[in-house]
């Protein structure tokens, strides 16, 4: 498991952008009860549009392209029920699909040979960073995983991808300890909800405070039975910025990596932490991403031989995701290529940290020192 390679790896696969959400906005589209029909907010255009940024600023022939293979039902079943899986079969053969779990979470004919994809997709990623091939690497995939719990999926999500990779890592390659990393802006509950009693697995999420799933992610949440301890919630007011994300990565990301020492982080990354995104209410901008894979890098070079796996989650902003993602990618692979536009609105993020954003923070750290050393 020696990190030979300075290379970053990079995922994706056309079919990611069919699978078919439907064209109820989040809800259902009803015409008399007022929902007009548009794209579904996780709509294919954020991913490709930010796939086709890193052909077109050519960043593209920087990185070392991955290939996914499907992961296979016995990879599902580390993380999922069988009734979950059979349910997600069975809707997947019904002309027009079904959805994963919660009414909001829509998914068109076929879309369980999508989602075995997206899974392997992060599964052949962390494959070839624990093998050298890469040193760190993005796989962007679809449809994201964050949010599906073992028995059902929710939350845009049909499997948990990055739980799925882990399991795998564990079971397959010989790894011990696996940390994931959820900048996701929502709540990485399934994740959390699968390692909750597992000391294996440290799980930290940065969220927005109360905003998804409702109630989910408090402080106060930190694992149980032999897992207690390896889970850390960090939830962030409203309305912070790159100050206040960057505080978190060196007050409770970092030193919580230093205690777990993991032998590769896993990262649910999402772009809906950004100053433009529909889905919540945060203000961090293309550089603040840049800014939180720098620290991240940093303190993978020091703990786990500078082994990263990032999986793609969220993000709703068709404009904007694009740019914060090549933000990301730049920075993992050391190339740098076209200018942001955007951050022509960047003064809108550029105020300090605020006294409230701090002590929320400061809270959640805290529980860094209940990690079992
Ligand atoms: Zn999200």
């Amino acid at each position: 498991m020696t990190a030979t390679s300075t290379r970053t790896g990079y995922l994706y696969h056309e079919v990611f952008g069919w699978h078919d959400t439907g064209s109820g906005p989040i809800f259902p589209s009803n015409g008399f009860g007022g929902v007009q029909p548009m794209l579904h907010a996780e709509s294919p255009e954020t991913k490709r549009r930010f796939h086709e940024l890193v052909v077109v600023s050519g960043l593209i022939k920087e990185l070392h392209r991955i290939e996914p293979y499907s992961a296979t039902e016995e990879d599902l079943l580390r993380c999922h029920t069988v009734e979950h899986v059979r349910a997600m079969q069975e809707a997947s053969k019904l002309p027009k699909g079904g959805d994963a779990g919660d009414g909001v979470s829509p998914f068109g004919n076929g879309g369980y040979e999508i989602a075995l994809l997206a899974a392997g997709g992060i599964m052949a990623m962390t494959d070839a960073v624990l093998s050298g091939e890469v040193r760190n690497g993005y796989a962007l995939v679809r449809p994201p995983g964050h949010h599906a719990i073992p028995s059902m999926g929710m939350g845009f999500c049909m499997f948990n991808n990055v739980g799925i990779a882990a399991r795998h890592a564990q079971t397959k390659r010989g790894v011990g300890r696996i940390a994931v990393v959820d900048w996701d802006v929502h709540h990485g509950n399934g994740t959390q909800a699968i390692f909750y009693e597992d000391p294996s697995v440290l799980n930290i999420s940065l969220h927005q405070d109360n905003c998804f799933p409702p109630d989910s992610g408090k402080i106060s949440e930190t694992g149980a039975g032999a897992g207690t301890g390896y889970a850390l919630n960090v939830p962030i007011p409203p309305g912070s910025g790159n100050p206040a994300y960057e505080y978190a990565m060196t007050q409770v990301v970092m030193p919580a990596l230093r205690r777990f020492r993991p032998e590769i982080i896993l990262v649910s990354c999402g772009f809906d932490a950004s100053l433009m995104d529909p889905l919540a209410r945060q203000m961090v901008t293309s550089e603040g991403y840049r800014r939180l894979t720098t620290l991240l890098m940093e303190v993978a070079d020091e703990v786990c031989g500078g082994r990263i796996a990032m999986s793609h989650e969220g993000g709703y902003n068709p404009m904007y995701v694009p740019f914060c993602g090549l933000a990301v990618l730049e920075q993992m692979s050391g190339h740098t290529t076209l200018v942001d536009p955007y951050s022509a609105f960047d003064y809108m993020a550029s105020g300090p940290m605020l006294d409230h954003q701090r002590a929320a923070i400061d809270a959640a750290a805290k529980n860094v020192a209940g990690i079992p050393a």
